[in-house]
């Protein structure tokens, strides 16, 4: 396996190829049929969740020993140092086989470590980098609040410098992941009788300490994905502050910035749902010569495909740094989503309520149930509009400005 930064491009395709099948069978129609997930949010039993956490991190160290943890990363991090068309690439290649989900180390990998490169100092990247990239340490985003959701400049929780340490108190909510995570990026008010962004400070807590108590929200669709998180005298060292004492906010923007472009290019969740769709239309001769719904279906399609070609779009152009313009993706995937709940609400009528014995239709209430989460996590519908709004178009910010 060569680590070498000069390599072409077809031999990479062809080592990444090697490596990925020589783990994982390759995706077939059926393998991908099974898998679809019907939830845009994770709803797992405990068992399942632990057994899928587990082959998810050891994918994750067996693809970042082998030089394909961190294809576009920094060298001196662990990275490979190639340009980033290669790690674009070494995704394409693992599309094609039936690899874990990456969903339980996508905030450390692919929103937290951009962060900590655009923010934290030397000696943290030193600490934390490969550990993240290499999920020894899964962490999650410990932003919202009880009252600071949208309005993130509202954050109360209070963290107090004594010596080299840190004591928070406080409650953050909505936390995904929080209870399978090692440590958590926090954002607290560092400054007594600051107000809205200036004073708040980023750091990287340890979520497994005495004054941190994290307690399950279930969710509408069963499942316990996220979880309150209450610190009461939980302790941070200083040496785990990300950024300059006060500046916390810039931080959480690229937070944001990189956790919207995730979002964004999730690649063909909804396609993967026309898809499962088409296949139930096609099974039903009454539906198939119903011209509205193969009408709405290919339009789900249509918006669907190209959703995915402007993302790529906009990222080629900035070079693979997110910019606002991502915004749009997640509005545009949330929007095509809607639509193919919907229709298949339609398609199913009495059978998407009333259980028929057959799984897959019950399976499409999960979509419905759970898409609102997907409005709302990352930022809301109406916010991530006003961000194509002022920072897209250029129109004029409101007197009240949005915070996230
Ligand atoms: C699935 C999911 C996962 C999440 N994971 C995390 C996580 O890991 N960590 C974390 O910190 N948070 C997480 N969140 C929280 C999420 O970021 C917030 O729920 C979101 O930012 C909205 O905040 P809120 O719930 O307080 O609603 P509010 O901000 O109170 O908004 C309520 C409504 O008012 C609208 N609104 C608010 N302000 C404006 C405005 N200025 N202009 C127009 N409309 C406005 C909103 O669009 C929304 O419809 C998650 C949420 C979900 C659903």
């Amino acid at each position: 396996m060569s680590r070498s930064t000069s390599i072409d491009l077809e031999d990479f395709v062809r080592e990444s190829e090697e490596f990925v099948a020589a783990h994982h069978p390759r995706r077939t129609p059926a393998s991908v049929r099974e898998a679809v997930s019907f939830s845009v949010l994770p709803e797992k039993s405990a068992e399942v969740e632990a057994r899928e956490l587990a082959e998810a991190l050891t994918w994750r160290r067996t693809t970042y020993d082998a030089g394909f943890g961190w294809i576009d990363g920094p060298v001196e991090h662990g990275g490979r140092g190639l340009p980033s068309h290669f790690a674009d690439a070494y995704r394409t290649v693992e599309r094609r086989f039936q690899v874990p989900d990456e969903a339980y180390t996508r905030f450390s990998v692919a929103i937290l470590c951009p962060t900590l490169l655009e923010h934290a100092d030397a000696g943290l990247r030193a600490e934390l980098l490969s550990p993240l990239r290499r999920a020894d340490l899964v962490s999650c985003q410990l932003f919202s609040e009880p009252d600071a959701g949208s309005d993130l400049a509202s954050v109360r929780t209070r963290a107090t410098r004594e010596g080299d340490a840190w004591t928070v108190t406080g409650q953050k909510v909505w936390t995904s992941g929080a209870h399978y995570s090692q440590v958590g990026l926090l954002l607290a008010r560092t400054e007594a009788g600051s107000r809205r962004h200036r004073g708040l400070t980023a750091f990287l807590i340890d979520m497994d300490q005495p004054g941190i108590e994290v307690r399950p929200i279930h969710q509408m669709t069963g499942g316990a994905s996220f979880s309150e998180v209450f610190l009461d005298g939980a302790v941070v060292p200083d040496s785990r502050r990300i950024g300059p004492e006060g500046q916390g906010w810039s931080v959480i923007m690229a937070t944001m910035r990189h956790e919207r472009s995730v979002i964004g290019t999730e690649g063909g969740v909804d396609l993967a749902l026309i898809d499962q769709l088409a296949s139930v239309v096609a099974a039903e001769p009454d539906l198939q010569e119903d011209l509205s719904v193969l009408e709405r279906l290919g339009e789900a399609l249509v918006r669907g495909r190209s959703g995915a070609a402007m993302t790529q779009a906009f990222l080629a152009a900035a070079g693979g740094e997110p910019g606002p313009e991502m915004s749009m993706s997640k509005v545009l995937l949330t929007d095509n989503l809607h639509r193919i709940s919907e229709l298949a609400q339609d398609v199913l009528l009495d059978r998407a309520v009333v259980a028929s014995g057959t799984p897959a239709e019950l399976a499409w209430n999960q979509l419905t149930l759970s898409l609102e989460g997907l409005r709302i996590g990352g930022g809301t519908d109406e916010i991530l509009r006003t961000v194509v709004a002022e920072r897209v178009l250029g129109l004029p910010r409101p007197e009240a400005p949005t915070s996230r």
